[in-house]
């Protein structure tokens, strides 16, 4: 297994354009931009040698026959994904932000059951392929970077009808040795310091987009691959040094997302896991966000509690923690922080098993885990901004406070409770600032998908019908 140092060099020697801001990133590792996203996926690997997180962080391998870091492994019973859950929050308290690697791990868990099912339908040899693969993921302890969400274009036409046939990413051509692929995948974490990124139609096709049923996974520099890292609220701040700022300067604010081009990449056959059966790729998006969506009560639970941790420790610095409407507020953040997680547990305890034998979360409690966090996280946030006071959005400059002429009257006039180093305060404002802000929560929002596509899955898995029957056996004249 790598260690985080390990993780950091394999990345740092990695070779494909990767531009921000209109200038090519030599190193992600070192760039202002991109480090701290590095750091927090880094802490993945750190845990895995931890002896108090070793049954979090590491799981039996079949295929190696050793322990092999989780973020690698394939879940084969409801206790797993209950782990994850626990590993993902465990993760979230640790750097208070996106870690990036279970984007990839989930999409890791799909492909093992989405290649089973599509030979059993096909009689294709898939899943073999990709078990050789996976192998290779674990022994090599890499980071994958899920490629999910195609840039869609305009939304009410399907792939084939978009006026550029490239706006979901397709298969140009299939030659004796592999397949040559065009197109993008938009908004994809972690992107920029995974080893290899693995391809996942977006969403359902017909017949005639078969082209667009394409899955692979690739090294993260083959050639024509080429990386957009996305801008961030506050961004800026991170090149003006290590101060504070930033915010969560050393694990950034959330997960470093970039727009991935794929301009006409050579994919090997050996590394192609679904081929135009487009009637498979729904049941790939299904696996995925019912996996990706659990994921949501472990990790932003952890992220949560750094936020009500934060709010908790500023309500005694501005002299006010004693007061009951912010002990009731604080009541309110703890509580819908536990739903979120209490349902992210439950959605592990009653996963399904798949014919591959590897388990998925239920998705009817996955589903909802999604769209409880796109509005819980919210409410925890406003709660922060309610305790924290006008200071979040007002507050100067480190730069300010540290001018001879006017910092001293800064640290007079925002001074607080007794024995409260102003420096203190405006560390941890900052971090609320940054825990809180509209990265953080758009990725809440939109990350794993809109809260659209839970409702239509919601009412999909809900037995609707069901719900009918009871209803009219209670109201029914012979009741
Ligand atoms: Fe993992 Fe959460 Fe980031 Fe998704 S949002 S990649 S689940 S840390």
């Amino acid at each position: 297994m790598k260690r985080a140092e390990d993780y950091k060099k394999s990345i740092g020697s990695l070779r494909r354009p990767v531009y921000y801001r209109g200038e090519l990133v030599s190193d992600v590792t070192s760039s202002p931009a991109t480090a701290p996203h590095v750091n927090a996926a880094a802490e993945t690997y750190a845990m895995a040698f931890e002896p108090e997180y070793e049954d979090l962080a590491l799981a039996h391998s079949e295929l190696l026959s050793r322990r092999v870091n989780r973020f690698t492994y394939i879940h084969h019973s409801p206790e797993d994904l209950v782990k994850k859950i626990r590993l993902l929050r465990a993760m979230g308290q640790r750097t208070g932000t996106c870690f990036q690697r279970c984007a990839g791990w989930d999409a890791l868990h799909t492909m093992y059951i989405l290649t089973y099912e599509i030979d059993q339908k096909y009689g294709t040899t898939y899943h073999e392929r990709y078990l050789d693969f996976l192998r290779h993921v674990q022994e090599n302890d890499l980071m994958v970077a899920a490629g999910m969400t195609d840039p869609k274009g305009d939304r009410s036409r399907p792939p084939g009808q978009q006026v550029d046939p490239d706006l979901y990413l397709r298969v140009v051509s299939v030659k004796e040795d592999g397949i040559v692929v065009r197109g993008a995948k938009a908004h994809q974490t972690g992107a920029v310091n995974a080893h290899e990124v693995m391809v996942l139609p977006t969403t359902a096709l017909r017949e005639e987009d078969r082209d667009y049923a394409v899955a692979f996974a690739i090294p993260a520099d083959t050639p024509g691959l080429t990386f957009v890292f996305g801008r961030q609220t506050n961004d800026g701040r991170k090149l003006e040094g290590e101060g504070w700022d930033a915010g969560n300067r050393r694990f950034g604010m959330v997960g470093g997302e970039a727009l991935i081009i794929f301009d006409d990449v050579l994919v090997p056959m050996e590394r192609v896991f679904m081929l135009r059966e487009f009637d498979m790729a729904g049941r790939g998006v299904e696996v995925f966000a019912s996996t990706h969506r659990q994921s949501y009560g472990g990790c932003k639970t952890g992220v949560m509690d750094c936020l009500i941790g934060a709010t908790s420790l500023l309500a005694k610095y501005h002299g006010v923690d004693r007061a009951s409407h912010v002990r009731d507020k604080l009541a309110e953040m703890v509580h819908l922080n536990e739903t979120l997680f209490g349902c992210a547990l439950a959605a592990g305890l009653q996963a399904l098993r798949t014919p591959s034998g590897a388990y998925m979360a239920h998705p009817l409690l996955a589903n909802t885990v999604k769209l409880n966090a796109t509005r819980f996280i919210y409410e925890i946030a406003r709660l922060a901004h309610d305790i924290s006071g006008g200071i979040l959005a007002t507050l100067p400059s480190e730069i300010d406070f540290r001018h001879p002429v006017i910092g001293p009257q800064i640290r007079k006039y925002l001074q607080t409770a007794p024995g409260v180093r102003p420096e203190d305060r405006f560390r941890l404002i900052r971090l609320i600032e940054s825990l809180t802000g509209t990265a953080a929560l758009v990725e809440v929002m939109h990350g794993a998908g809109s809260p659209q596509a839970q409702k239509v899955l919601l009412l999909r898995q809900a037995n609707l019908a069901h719900k009918e029957q009871l209803a009219l056996r209670l109201c029914s004249p012979d009741a």
